[in-house]
């Protein structure tokens, strides 16, 4: 029973047969960094490290019963949502967060897989930043995301993305993590951006090496940082810290 004492991360996401993203990869940060896993699967992928072959949405109302679930069983220190699918999925799970608000959110806005295929109906962005967005704590979109979040034609250099992150807390997030891996440069940026509050840049060397699910890695980290109550800039540091250290480990095999 000690188990239901410990705090818990609960992800909220999609699975990934290959194993490169999605909920493995959240299992496998939260655990590295010593919290435990509460679970609520929205979707059913089958993926190589290539391609996404198939896609199976669950049931809104398995993915809300799965939440109340988790919230009853365990205590729900943090949660981490991913990939949400659909509109319906949306409004499901913004409701039983509405119920139990125990735990600071962290929202991965999972748009498309690098391989191009949709992971969120088209249309349901609006559902997201209606439904969802305000009740996080950070939303971390890379500069692709923030840009189709905020309707604009394309995605901009890390000191525009600023101005398109501000329209975002307009539109009601709490607070942004920009991020800056998909620009070019020698150094990857990602920036905190709250409202009232000046930009906090966190910086790290760029490394010569890709992999998959380092979204998924980056916002698990900070959802399992934040379970262990560290403030909101200290577990985005740390977050950070993880991502690079796992990066450097993978450009070294
Ligand atoms: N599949 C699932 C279930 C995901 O949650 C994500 C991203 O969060 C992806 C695929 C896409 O990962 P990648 O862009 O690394 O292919």
């Amino acid at each position: 029973m000690a188990l239901r004492r410990e705090p818990h991360v609960l992800v909220i996401g999609g699975s990934d047969s290959s194993g490169g993203a999605g909920i493995a990869r959240d299992i496998e940060t939260i655990s590295a960094i010593g919290v435990r896993i509460s679970l609520a699967v929205t979707a059913l992928t089958v993926q190589t490290h290539e391609a996404v072959m198939d896609v199976h949405h669950q049931q809104p109302g398995l993915v809300a019963d799965q939440m109340r679930a988790a919230f009853q069983a365990n205590k729900v220190a943090a949660i981490k949502i991913g990939m949400l699918a659909t509109a319906e999925i949306i409004a499901a799970a913004a409701a039983v967060l509405r119920e139990n608000p125990q735990g600071p959110a962290v929202l991965d806005p999972v748009l498309t897989s690098t391989s191009g295929r949709a992971l969120l109906d088209a249309g349901a962005i609006a559902a997201l930043k209606r439904d969802l967005m305000p009740l996080c704590c950070l939303v971390t979109p890379n500069l692709i995301e923030l840009a189709l979040l905020i309707g604009a034609e394309q995605a901009v250099d890390e000191d525009e993305a600023v101005w398109q992150g501000q329209e975002l807390l307009a539109a009601g997030a709490q607070a942004i993590l920009i991020k800056g891996g998909h620009a070019k440069g020698l150094r990857s940026t990602d920036i905190l951006l709250r409202s009232g509050q000046k930009p906090i840049r966190f910086d790290a060397p760029r490394l010569a090496v890709s992999m998959r699910g380092t979204g998924c890695m980056l916002a698990s980290a900070i959802a399992a940082h934040l379970a262990k109550a560290k403030r909101l800039e200290d577990s985005v540091r740390e977050g950070k810290r993880f991502v690079f250290e796992q990066l450097q480990r993978n450009s070294t095999e």
